[in-house]
């Protein structure tokens, strides 16, 4: 590789964009699963990435996606972009062809490149045709990062205030070569790592967490605190920049605290940096050494499906009835038929008497119900389609909780009144002595 310690002693990198060549991921017949691994990658070494950007196998089209990155062009700017794919042998694979291009640089035949491909070819007993020969094609003045997991080496070429980095399509290839040499030739030029925290809340739209950190959103620069909305939840991202991982953890965990002690967000918080609610839940019954049994109505086993699938759930979890029609309730969880009469299935009284009925029958701490109108016919006036009707059941009781989900679909409403019971286990549970 050529040393690049005093090689083109580069501008400092903090932004980068990630082009993704390949007229497959177009077409959808790949996932763009590289993108995924670089952006998460260079967020950890400290880069912010603004962009993300997929051109198919086309020189013009892939040569404004690089200058619209560089140049910003009403957008930030790039100091780095860092490109997959398009290094292959064949006439399609432009991308080196069409950076050197852009920098204003030649090719030239690398010598240490086409001993190596041939090597490769070599071993792994392939027999190397003539335009294996490009892969050895290098711009003038570029880093070269040899790969010795396929054919075509990565590579770098910079300028005073510019550095494109390519690196071949395939992942078993690229993540490697990354990991190994471009990571240590990036480091030279980045500022500090950044640490990220998740925050999971739940039952709190975004606009009313937003409004209610307003003034810590925008008077937070590091770290910073952004809000995403994940399904059916928000997720505050906390993220910190310093010179070790350490000083920056010490940061997010900083403001992490300060929102767990915001008195209108607590009570809605479930955890931080935990897959989801079933995680969660299943971790809580887990440490308080709780058990857990089900009774779902409209959610059909999402409740238990959702739980089964938290590695270690046996431990906690005994097993869920679904009672889609009344008699069932009544037959397996001890509904009384006058509960239904009086209030119909759809109730607070029905679903009461569901999550007590499941937590008895199954002789567990905890028993959890779903009761409502999924969708999208059904419902009444008073109880119209979009309405859950939650239970949970404790040695202190039962609580219920009306849910509505308007204009949602079935799918919608039904996962969602699954997410929302468990978040309300969870806070019985927290709430239990
Ligand atoms: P090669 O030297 O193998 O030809 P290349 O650099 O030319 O590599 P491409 O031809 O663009 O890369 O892609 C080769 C393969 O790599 C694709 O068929 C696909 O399997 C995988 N690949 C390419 N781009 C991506 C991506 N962004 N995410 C995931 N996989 C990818």
């Amino acid at each position: 590789m050529a040393s690049f310690d005093t090689h083109n002693r580069i501008h400092p990198i903090r932004t980068a964009e990630i082009l993704c060549v390949g007229t497959e991921l177009l077409l959808g017949d790949i996932v763009n699963t590289n993108a995924a691994f670089l952006s998460k990658r260079l967020a950890s070494l400290g880069i912010a990435v603004y962009h993300q950007t997929v051109v198919g196998d086309h020189p013009e089209r892939l040569r404004v996606a690089l200058s619209d990155a560089f140049e910003g062009h009403g957008r930030p700017a790039a100091d780095l972009v860092i490109l997959s794919g398009g290094l292959g042998p064949t006439y399609d694979d432009l991308t080196k062809e069409t950076v050197a291009a852009y920098f204003g640089r030649d090719l030239y035949l690398h010598e240490e490149s086409l001993t190596a491909i041939r090597d490769f070819f070599n071993r792994t007993g392939r027999v190397m045709t003539p335009n294996n020969e490009k892969q050895a094609m290098m711009p003038e003045g570029c880093v070269v990062f040899p790969n010795h997991y396929g054919t075509a080496p990565a590579l770098a070429v910079s300028d005073a205030t510019r550095t494109a980095v390519m690196l071949p399509g395939p992942p078993a290839e690229l993540i490697p070569l990354f990991e190994e040499l471009v990571v240590p030739f990036l480091r030279h030029y980045t500022e500090g790592i950044l640490v990220s925290r998740n925050i999971h809340i739940m039952g709190l739209g975004e606009s009313t967490v937003e409004s209610l950190l307003h003034d810590l959103m925008v008077s937070s620069e590091n770290p910073t605190v952004a809000p995403y909305c994940k399904s059916g939840e928000v997720r505050l991202r906390v993220t910190a920049r310093a010179q070790s991982e350490a000083e920056a953890a010490a940061l997010c965990d900083g403001l992490v605290e300060r929102i767990h002690e915001h008195r209108d967000i607590a009570p809605y918080i479930y955890g931080v940096d935990c897959e989801n609610i079933e995680t969660a839940l299943v971790r809580l019954l887990t440490r308080r050494g709780l058990t857990l049994a089900t009774a779902e109505s409209c959610t059909g086993g999402m409740i238990g499906q959702r739980i089964t699938a938290v590695s270690g759930a046996s431990a906690v979890y005994y097993g869920g009835f679904v009672t889609y029609q009344n008699e069932i309730k009544i037959k397996a969880l001890g509904v009384d038929p006058a509960t239904i009469a009086a209030y119909t299935e759809v109730s607070a009284e029905t679903a009461a008497e569901m999550a007590k009925g499941a937590r008895e029958r199954m002789g567990t701490d905890i028993g959890l119900s779903t009761t409502g109108y999924a969708g999208p016919t059904g419902g009444t006036e008073e109880n119209p389609v979009g309405t859950v009707y939650v239970g949970i059941a404790t040695k202190e009781g039962v609580t219920t909780h009306r849910l509505y989900f308007p204009r949602k679909s079935r799918e919608y409403v039904r996962e969602a009144a699954a997410s929302r019971v468990m978040m309300e286990a969870v806070r019985a549970v927290l709430g239990l002595v």
